[in-house]
């Protein structure tokens, strides 16, 4: 019996003031009107060059087939192969697909990754399915992109609700099929089949070294003064509490889907880690008042780091954000009209295709390694990281004051012009 995906899940119910595509494409116009680019460069890039929708059957563990359905969106190829993260969400849109993969062009141009821009989703709660659900799930989506993906065309990574396992599935699927070992087809695989190291905390140890950045152009360095809040703690959000606790920084406020928690004195980040461990959530935590997501937003800190999800700093909630500093850890999660308020009100954002930018960094490493068979220690990861980030960041800020602009118009401005000049000496084909 064939049972349809709406009957056994709902969407998470969350509004939003723009899609994200809407979102992406307001950036996109407002970098391209401070260029002086080609009119039919601008148009080329507006649109996704590729979009393949998938529906496919997973049988769950009561012997039922069900249906699912899941997107590859490929925004461009300019640059390189395309490259990009697969999402598990009940948010998944080819909206929001396509969205992300045009801002994984920005990212990769921005800190010089020879790559285009690429992003994949299925529409499943994650958290639904068992192991072997899972797995099914994963084998049968990495198949249905077998003509898209491989070492030299397109790479996917992990994303929200996906992780190394993910990736090791997706490997082991190409690879069965091609009849050899293909590592290099996905990055974030775990590292006992070839992922590398520092690949795990690399977007968190990134969304740091930005924040760093930005505070010390803001005169702010004292770390043990210096509050954090941060929304989401997944791979993203634990990573970047971690590091900001290692180097000294107070992690006030953390949240995850089911709420936050609040210590003005600073949480004990990896007791945080333990707890989620034990728990799955970081609500009920001992030695910290609960707050709602929406609450955790507006919490007086020096620095807040969206690292959940889009559309989350809005026209609504950014009147009363209390933080100097934004560091985007997530992708597109402040919509246009928060960007307006958030410059006028004086407040630094550094914008995502620069912020989390780390780890496509140390996947682009992970990729490297893999054909070369040539394997990083970690100390070399994170130097590498480090240097390609910090002279990212100086080019965006380069821009951005040469043009009178936010750094998010400066990021894209950078990028664009690198994949618009890419695309005339490439020429239009045919
Ligand atoms: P994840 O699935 O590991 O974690 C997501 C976290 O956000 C979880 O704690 C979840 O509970 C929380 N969350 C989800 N919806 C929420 C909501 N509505 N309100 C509050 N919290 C919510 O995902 P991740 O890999 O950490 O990705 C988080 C964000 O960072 C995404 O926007 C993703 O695209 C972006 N990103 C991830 C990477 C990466 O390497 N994983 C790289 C670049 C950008």
């Amino acid at each position: 019996m064939v049972v349809s995906l709406q009957q056994h899940q709902t969407r998470v119910p969350i509004e939003f003031t723009q899609s994200a595509y809407e979102t992406a494409l307001a950036q996109y116009d407002r970098a391209v009107g401070k260029l002086k680019l080609d009119d039919n460069v601008v148009e080329y890039m507006r649109w996704p060059q590729r979009e393949f929708t998938v529906n496919f059957p997973v049988r769950r563990d009561n012997g039922k087939i069900e249906m699912f359905t899941g997107y590859r969106v490929h925004h461009s190829t300019v640059m390189g192969p395309s490259k990009g993260g697969i999402r598990y969400s009940l948010n998944v849109t080819l909206d929001e697909v396509r969205a992300l993969a045009m801002w994984m062009t920005w990212k990769c141009a921005l800190v010089n990754l020879p790559y285009g821009g690429a992003k994949g989703g299925v529409l499943v709660d994650p958290k639904s399915l068992s192991v072997r659900e899972r797995e099914g799930l994963t084998r049968r989506y990495a198949s249905e992109l077998l003509p898209l993906i491989s070492p030299h065309s397109d790479i996917p990574a992990p994303d929200m609700g996906t992780g190394p396992q993910e990736m090791a599935w997706i490997m082991d699927t190409y690879s069965m099929t091609v009849g050899y070992a293909a590592r290099a087809v996905v990055t974030g695989k775990p590292i006992n089949i070839g992922g590398s190291q520092g690949r795990t905390e690399a977007t968190g140890r990134g969304v740091i070294i930005c924040m760093m950045e930005a505070l010390e152009r803001k005169g702010i360095n004292n770390p043990a003064n210096t509050s954090i809040v941060i929304q989401g703690f997944g791979n993203v959000g634990s990573h970047a509490a971690l590091y900001a606790q290692e180097l000294g920084f107070k992690v006030v406020g953390i949240s995850d889907i089911d709420g936050g928690i609040y210590n003005a004195n600073g949480l004990n980040v990896p007791a945080v880690r333990d707890w989620m461990a034990k728990t799955g959530t970081v609500c009920g935590f001992n030695g910290a008042s609960a707050v709602t997501n929406s609450e955790l937003l507006t919490l007086p800190c020096d620095v807040l780091i969206p690292a959940a999800m889009e559309g989350q700093i809005t026209e609504h909630n950014a009147p009363y954000i209390r933080a100097k500093v934004i560091v985007e850890g997530a992708n597109g999660p402040t919509t246009t009209e928060a960007d307006d308020i958030i410059n006028d009100r004086g407040i630094l954002l550094v914008p995502d295709v620069l912020a989390n930018a780390g780890g496509v960094i140390v996947s682009y490493f992970e990729w490297v390694q893999g054909l070369q068979e040539f394997f990083w220690d970690k100390e070399e990861v994170f130097r590498q990281l480090e240097r390609i980030l910090v002279r990212s960041y100086d080019a965006t800020v380069a821009t951005a004051e040469k043009h009178g602009v936010d750094l998010r118009t400066g990021a894209q401005m950078t990028a664009i012009q690198r994949v618009g000049d890419a695309l005339l000496t490439r020429g239009f084909y045919p």
